[in-house]
């Protein structure tokens, strides 16, 4: 599929899990009030605090395969334990009203999202460290000692796909990293 992004357009913020990509995300819409974000739907537990329709569309196995079969996703991939996917309405419907979407996925994801959408813009987002990486994810306080070590050990992985985009930010200071992604947004 090669999909022409005609009226808004469409980012790709990524990188390894505890690279600040939300917290990043969430900087930029404080700056830059056109920035929207498509909801992925995915099949892992809510967080607490984290709201079906806002954060994530949370579903059973069974419906997200079901989707599956229906040819409803752009792109789908099982991360850890879960799946993890963006519906084309999500996308079609956001770029036809004109939306600087900021699309913010984990690296198989982005790189299929650049194939689908080559005019879009993909952005890696890099922790200054692996040691940094690791701390940001123990101090969530959200993951498993276990899901900590599988994140990890994706992300390393991960890493070795950099090249592959249009450009690499480092989230060392967050406004710098954000003003800097902005600038990207801009030009
Ligand atoms: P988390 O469980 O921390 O919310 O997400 C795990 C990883 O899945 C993160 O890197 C996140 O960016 C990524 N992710 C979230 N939604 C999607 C999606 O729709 N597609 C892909 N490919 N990755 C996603």
């Amino acid at each position: 599929m090669n999909e022409k992004n005609t009226a808004g357009r469409l980012f790709v913020l990524s990188g390894p899990s505890g690279c600040g990509k939300n917290t990043v995300y969430d900087g930029l819409c404080e700056i830059n009030p056109d920035v929207v974000q498509t909801v992925s739907m995915t099949t892992r537990a809510p967080r607490e605090n984290e709201i079906d329709g806002k954060d994530y569309y949370f579903v059973t196995k069974e419906e997200f395969f079901k989707r599956v079969d229906n040819g409803e996703f752009l792109e789908y991939v099982n991360y850890g334990e879960n799946y993890y996917g963006t519906l084309k309405c999500e996308i079609n419907r956001l770029l036809e009203a004109g939306k600087t979407i900021v699309m913010v996925i984990e690296v198989c994801g982005a790189l299929n999202i650049k194939r689908a959408f080559p005019d879009s813009t993909s952005i890696f987002l890099l922790p200054p460290s692996v040691e940094v990486l690791s701390e940001r994810l123990r101090s969530r306080g959200q993951n498993s000692e276990e899901d900590i070590n599988i994140r990890l050990s994706i992300a390393m992985d991960e890493m070795k796909q950099k090249d592959n985009y249009d450009y690499c930010v480092i989230n060392d200071d967050l406004k710098t990293c954000v003003d800097e992604i902005n600038a990207i947004i801009q030009k």
